[in-house]
């Protein structure tokens, strides 16, 4: 497709920022998106752009719809039309039990993962359906293993909503299909990112990687190429469907 067009929300580390450079690599102009670490954002746009790319970094939290809406007017300013989108943006918070958990956190990870997710997936359904007048296009959202395996004594909140991300991609890959947007999901399983540390604990994946199959955690590297295989003509026929990206946990 000529002017591919990207939007990695949380692209500035881990998964996002693997996303963000691969898809320059296969000629996407890139919006890396990031809530507060320009400098990291930053840096992955230089690296893009030293390699002979184009990127530009928008500052927005997809837990706030005006974020959102700015994020996808810059990038309809600066870029042209949105032809991908990547929901990556999540958060978890520390390792708790259910019973630990007060109502703010739980408001706070769903708003994030789950309301930030549909917003950001409805602002380009907006642009790239053929109903609307756009080129078609496709989205990614990152779910997690979490979604099958529930996250118990960790975070059951995070689970919870990698179980709507499942729901609402099968949802809106139907509701969407014959307008020309494929939207799909990758499932990670254990993979080395900071976002253990968010979690209050930054060597989980070597603690629980003898119990993954593959004996070893992945890498953010592993889930872009799933992702981006996702977002290409490659995967022409795919719609509604999941990349457990795990390890065979
Ligand atoms: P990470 O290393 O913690 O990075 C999170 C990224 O999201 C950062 O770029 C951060 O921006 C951004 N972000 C956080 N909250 C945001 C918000 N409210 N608005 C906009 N951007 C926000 O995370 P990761 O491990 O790469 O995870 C990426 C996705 O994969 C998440 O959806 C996660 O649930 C999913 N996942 C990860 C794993 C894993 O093992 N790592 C497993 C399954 C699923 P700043 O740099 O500005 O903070």
């Amino acid at each position: 497709m000529a002017g591919k067009v990207i939007v990695v929300t949380g692209g500035s580390r881990g998964i996002g920022a693997a996303t963000a450079k691969l898809a320059a690599r296969q000629g996407y102009a890139v919006c890396v998106n990031y809530v507060s670490n320009r400098d990291a954002a930053e840096a992955v746009a230089d690296e893009i752009r030293k390699a002979g790319g184009r990127a530009i970094t928008v500052a927005g939290d997809v837990a706030k719809e005006e974020d959102i809406l700015r994020l996808f007017a810059t990038v309809d300013k600066e870029l042209g039309p949105v032809t991908a989108l990547v929901n990556n943006a999540g958060i978890l918070d520390h390792q708790s039990r259910l019973d630990g958990m007060s109502a703010e956190r739980i408001n706070r990870v769903l708003i994030a993962n789950i309301t930030g997710s549909l917003l950001c997936a409805r602002e380009a359904v907006k642009r790239m359906s053929t109903r609307h007048g756009g080129r078609g296009g496709a989205i990614v959202n990152l779910s997690s293993m979490a979604a099958k395996l529930g996250g118990p004594g960790e975070y059951v909140d995070y689970a919870a909503s990698k179980g709507a991300i499942d729901a609402f991609t099968i949802g809106l890959a139907k509701e969407v299909a014959a307008e020309g947007i494929r939207v799909n999901a990758v499932r990670p399983g254990l993979i080395y990112t900071d976002i253990h540390a968010s979690g209050g604990e930054a060597g989980r994946v070597d603690r629980l990687k003898d119990a993954v199959p593959m004996k070893r955690g992945g890498t953010a590297e592993e889930v872009a190429n799933a992702i981006l295989w996702l977002l290409s003509d490659e995967s022409s026929y795919a719609t509604g469907t999941f990349i457990d990206v795990s390890g065979g946990r």
